[in-house]
């Protein structure tokens, strides 16, 4: 069987490492029910995890909890709750849709809030070896020390730089660079190196594909829309 890699823009034998293909998927951030657009990317993985165990593969399958992020804080507000309390919630009614849409569970899902050491250490090494550094507001990935910038979502770099003005910080070397670490002293925040804060989305997924799969698994996939910027970064 070949797959599409998104990374070549061609279709690719699947040549796992040891027998086993480590697939991580990206979650759902837990902020409100899932929709149909979820379920179709779930489908779709939970499909070729049964069809690859039916050859004879033994698949490692991981999708994480995005349990931390601003859309979940904002809806705790709204509500008067906690941030947990919003995101317990809607990791339940996860659970309850999926299987009721008869997919398997993951081997493993790892929930961001659970893993902010494995984060830290990661943004640590990131800052020793240069690629990323700290600005008013958080530490920031430099984006311009990656010659590979770009690699995936093939977009030109007028297009990247465009795209990144949204997130205005005038404290960044510059706009295309994104954070890895957001200072923030309102719940829910961890003490870290650099100040207190929590993680940026991005280094979130790194953290717990690394811990769960080890460097250069087989397969990354989400939806169509998390190639940029999600994936590239
Ligand atoms: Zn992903
Ligand atoms: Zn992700």
């Amino acid at each position: 069987m070949k797959l599409y890699n998104t990374l070549t823009r061609t279709l690719e034998e699947v040549s796992p490492r040891d027998g086993t293909v480590g697939m991580y998927v990206c979650g759902v951030t837990v902020y409100d029910s899932s929709h149909i657009g979820h379920a179709r990317t779930v489908i779709v993985f939970d499909v070729l995890r049964r069809y690859l165990m039916s050859k004879g593969y033994r698949v490692k399958f991981v999708q994480n909890f995005t349990d931390v992020d601003d859309k979940i804080i904002n809806r705790a507000k709204a509500e008067g709750k906690t941030a947990e309390e919003i995101s317990r919630k809607y990791i339940d009614a996860y659970f309850r849709d999926f299987a009721g849409l008869n997919v398997l569970a993951a081997d493993v899902h790892p929930k961001a809030t659970e893993h902010i050491k494995e984060m830290i250490d990661l943004i640590k090494g990131l800052v020793d070896k240069g690629h990323a550094y700290l600005t008013l507001n958080g530490v920031y990935f430099r984006v311009r020390s990656f010659p590979g910038y770009g690699k995936l979502s093939k977009k030109p770099v007028e297009e990247l730089e465009a795209g990144a003005r949204v997130e205005v910080d005038a404290s960044k070397e510059d706009p295309m660079d994104f954070a890895l670490w957001k200072f923030s002293s309102e719940p829910p925040f961890w003490d870290s190196p650099w100040g207190k804060g929590r993680p940026g989305w991005h280094i979130e997924c790194s953290a717990m594909a690394l811990k769960y799969l080890g460097n250069g698994f087989e397969i990354h996939g989400g939806g169509h829309d998390l190639v940029f910027p999600h994936h590239e970064n």
